[in-house]
């Protein structure tokens, strides 16, 4: 055992007992971890938020290696996001990004990129008018951190750089245009808007981006391929993507059906 410290960002959190609070952590030195805060749960003096997803932390605590969970000693709360006070859809974002990172991370994996960006991205949440446009420019970059983002100049199949309507592949995410998609099995065709809002997030900042450029309807159906090619690549299930597009794509109905006719998802009102 021993003393290790760590700047960590919190994914996931559940109690347990009567008053802790189990937390799987993005740190900024090892990857992801596990912790346990021992009694948080009924502390006067130490917040519970802290243990919550979203926090930004410095944490000390016992390192075992052979454990899952490493026990916090103590943790000194650097930021969070608004917390009770953000609305529905700033929440589910939050979540869909958190857990986004929770599903492509393997346990004590350093990744310093991916702590910078979340952290960056966790700020810019609460700063942004346009969500939907931050969670896609956020998840493109974390799958080219992974090394598994594939080229986005042109069509993958015939190589055709025009791409005026393109579908994304969700064995690769590679596009597709509109004439080799026929017949595939992949995601609705997609305005030449798409291919230039993944183009231009992936050589630019957030900050730097024109939002008005690119309408929700578009970035909402680029976030849709995108959650379906990480559960597809990771083997997993996303579940906040179900809540993030049935609360966020509002009262719009929002279709997405696969070429053979398949009705994937079908958003609801909430
Ligand atoms: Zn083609």
């Amino acid at each position: 055992m021993e003393i290790q410290k760590s700047r960590g960002i919190v994914l996931s959190s559940r109690s347990v007992g009567e008053a802790d609070r189990l937390v799987r952590a993005f740190t900024r030195e090892y990857g992801k971890r596990s912790f346990v805060f021992k009694g948080i749960r009924k502390s006067k003096k130490r917040s519970a938020a802290a243990a919550e997803p979203g926090a930004l932390l410095d944490l000390v605590y016992y390192y075992h290696a052979e454990r899952d969970f490493h026990i916090v000693n103590e943790f000194t709360l650097r930021g969070q996001h608004r917390g009770p006070e953000a609305d529905l859809a700033g929440i589910l974002y939050l979540f869909l990004m958190l857990e986004v990172v929770d599903k492509t991370t393997g346990q004590n994996d350093p990744g310093r990129p991916v702590f910078d960006l979340l952290e960056a991205a966790l700020k810019a949440l609460d700063e942004t008018s346009r969500r939907g446009h931050l969670a896609v420019f956020f998840i493109l970059h974390l799958l080219r951190i992974g090394g598994i983002l594939p080229g986005f100049d042109s069509c993958k199949i015939c190589g055709k750089r025009e791409l005026e309507r393109f579908a994304l592949d969700w064995a690769d995410l590679a596009p597709v245009c509109a004439t080799c998609a026929g017949g595939r099995r992949m995601g609705r065709l997609l305005p030449r808007g798409g291919i230039e809002f993944i183009r231009t997030s992936l050589r630019t900042k957030y900050s730097s981006l024109d939002l008005d450029a690119w309408d929700d309807d578009l970035v909402l159906d680029l976030l849709f391929n995108l959650c379906l090619f990480i559960e597809g690549y990771f083997h997993t299930v996303l579940k906040s993507k179900e809540m993030v597009f049935s609360g966020i794509a509002g009262g719009k109905k929002l279709e997405l059906q696969c070429r053979d006719g398949n009705n994937l998802w079908e958003s609801q009102k909430i």
